[in-house]
């Protein structure tokens, strides 16, 4: 197999990209979902407060046709989701077979234009990387889309549609590394017999979609690692080393995906775990120097506050910049400005989600369960390599 990670890039970029939209800023999934708060409009606001985004790094998302989603999804589904956001309805048929307008799917204005815009960052992001560089499209990363429905807040499946692409665009091996709370099962469902393509997911135990079993291995490529409620950073730096710098070194891949999801903070109400945005900013960093292309996608982040945070932070390391350890005036208004409604009342911020950026660390004793799966992956991981 020709190595060609190391004599290929040639950077058509000289600085990372940014893909964003506004559609982000003024859509939401409905009152009460967890997709209510505004999450890629905060870290549009933010970097550009703290002076971290100017005009030439940023390139406004295209929105994908029906027609270019079907690498992965079927007309079928395609059609009834074009059809669902143009009535504003869905028949009993239409939810039953393809999960639209369902309260994890639900009917709202923009249910096609919003998936498909983040599906068109996706799709632009393999091409804009056919000779290298790095791209953060925080609007993708729905991980759980399947081909023919809705599934788990995710109307698409962004990630694979730009694997799809990365490849199409010459990048032959693609290693895809997730560490949002939950499985990426749409992403595994896509690539679970694809030999170029490398799956590393790390998510919390017994949590929806329930799938992502520690023994799932595809063919030779796919490496899972449910983590127990409580995963805290230095649990996670163990998982880097070990893991996941391990397995996609040994992988030499052309291209990197890194689904970033922000769900695995203390702060997010949809897991158990104890992460600081510290264990995300490290691997992010750690991923940027192994291959030639480097898309790094949001994910999951229900806090708005913690996930506005994580990701402006996500492009601060991607750009090496050094993040303030405490706020100037004008970022410090883009989280005070801010809401949170719960059940009742409104969800009141903690003192430091308004001035900083950074959390403090979380640290603990290793896990014995985290130590004892790694060392089942790292056995299987010797074999492959
Ligand atoms: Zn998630």
């Amino acid at each position: 197999m020709p190595d060609v990670t190391h004599d290929q890039p040639i950077q058509a970029s000289p600085f990372p990209r940014f893909i964003g939209s506004e559609i982000y800023r003024n859509s939401s999934y409905g009152a009460w979902h967890p997709l209510r708060v505004p999450r890629v409009s905060t870290v549009m606001d933010l970097t550009r407060a703290m002076g971290w985004l100017p005009a030439r790094q940023y390139i406004t998302s295209p929105r994908a046709k029906p027609a270019a989603l079907t690498g992965f999804h079927t007309p079928a589904y395609l059609a009834a989701l074009v059809q669902a956001e143009r009535d504003q309805s869905v028949t009993e048929a239409t939810r039953a077979r393809f999960g639209l307008g369902t309260p994890s799917n639900p009917v709202f204005p923009e249910m096609f234009r919003r998936p498909a815009t983040a599906a068109g960052a996706s799709l632009l992001a393999g091409e804009l990387l056919a000779k290298g560089g790095t791209i953060f499209s925080p609007g993708g990363g729905t991980h759980h889309g399947m081909p023919d429905r809705a599934n788990g807040f995710c109307y698409l499946n962004d990630p694979v549609l730009a694997i799809q692409s990365l490849r199409r665009n010459g990048a032959q091996r693609v290693a895809y590394v997730d560490i949002d709370a939950h499985h990426a099962d749409g992403v595994e469902y896509a690539f679970a017999e694809e030999p170029d393509v490398l799956l590393l997911s790390v998510h919390e135990a017994n949590r929806w979609p329930r799938t992502g079993a520690l023994s799932d291995r595809g063919v030779g490529q796919v490496y899972n690692l449910p983590v127990p409620a409580g995963m805290h950073d230095d649990d996670m730096a163990l998982v880097r080393d070990e893991l996941l710098l391990t397995a996609v070194a040994a992988f030499r891949p052309d291209a990197i995906v890194l689904q970033c999801g922000a769900d695995a903070v203390t702060e997010d109400p949809q897991s158990r775990l104890c992460l600081s945005n510290n264990a995300h900013w490290s691997i992010v960093a750690a991923l940027a120097t192994i291959a030639p292309r480097y898309l790094v996608l949001g994910g999951g982040g229900y806090n708005p506050w913690s996930v506005g945070r994580l990701w402006s932070g996500v492009w601060a390391t991607l750009n090496g910049i050094e993040i303030p350890d405490r706020l100037p005036v004008d970022a410090q208004s883009v989280l005070a400005d801010l809401t949170w409604k719960t059940h009742r009342r409104n969800q009141s911020p903690q003192k430091h989600w308004l001035t900083t950026i950074r959390d403090e660390p979380r640290n603990g004793a290793i896990s014995g369960e985290i130590r004892r799966d790694l060392r089942v992956l790292g056995s299987a991981l010797r074999i492959w390599v």
